[in-house]
């Protein structure tokens, strides 16, 4: 689903309560860049939601972005940011692949360029 096509008033696929026109909305279709590494990496679950590849290597440091990127065929089903310190975010994401449901624990690292964030890596944990 392109992320136009996902409903403006409907709460925000990142878990933050918010409409997706005040919270991700603005940064996908790239009228409001992210202020803030948890912002960025709120609008880059998003775009792992709605399959925005576009978005997401649009938003990774040139240095650690994937030449191709295949989204796996997997179903979202929810964020929880634990932590955002500094240039670094943990977060627990939960997927389901096939019938079976998964956790995501990562800590990513991101980069500010010309004002700009960047997701950088990520690690376990
Ligand atoms: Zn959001």
């Amino acid at each position: 689903m392109p992320s136009q096509a996902y409903p403006a008033f409907k709460p925000c696929p990142c878990g933050s309560r918010q409409p997706y026109a005040a919270c991700c909305q603005p940064r996908l279709s790239g009228e409001r860049p992210a202020e803030t590494p948890e912002a960025l990496m709120r609008s880059r679950y998003t775009a792992y939601v709605l399959r925005d590849a576009a978005y997401l290597q649009a938003t990774w440091h040139p240095r650690t972005r994937p030449a191709h990127l295949q989204l796996a065929e997997v179903r979202w089903l929810g964020l929880h940011v634990r932590r955002a310190a500094g240039n670094t975010v943990s977060f627990t994401a939960r997927y389901q692949e096939g019938r079976n449901r998964h956790e995501l624990r990562e800590r990513s690292t991101f980069v500010q360029e010309e004002g700009r964030w960047f997701y950088l890596d990520g690690v376990e944990g």
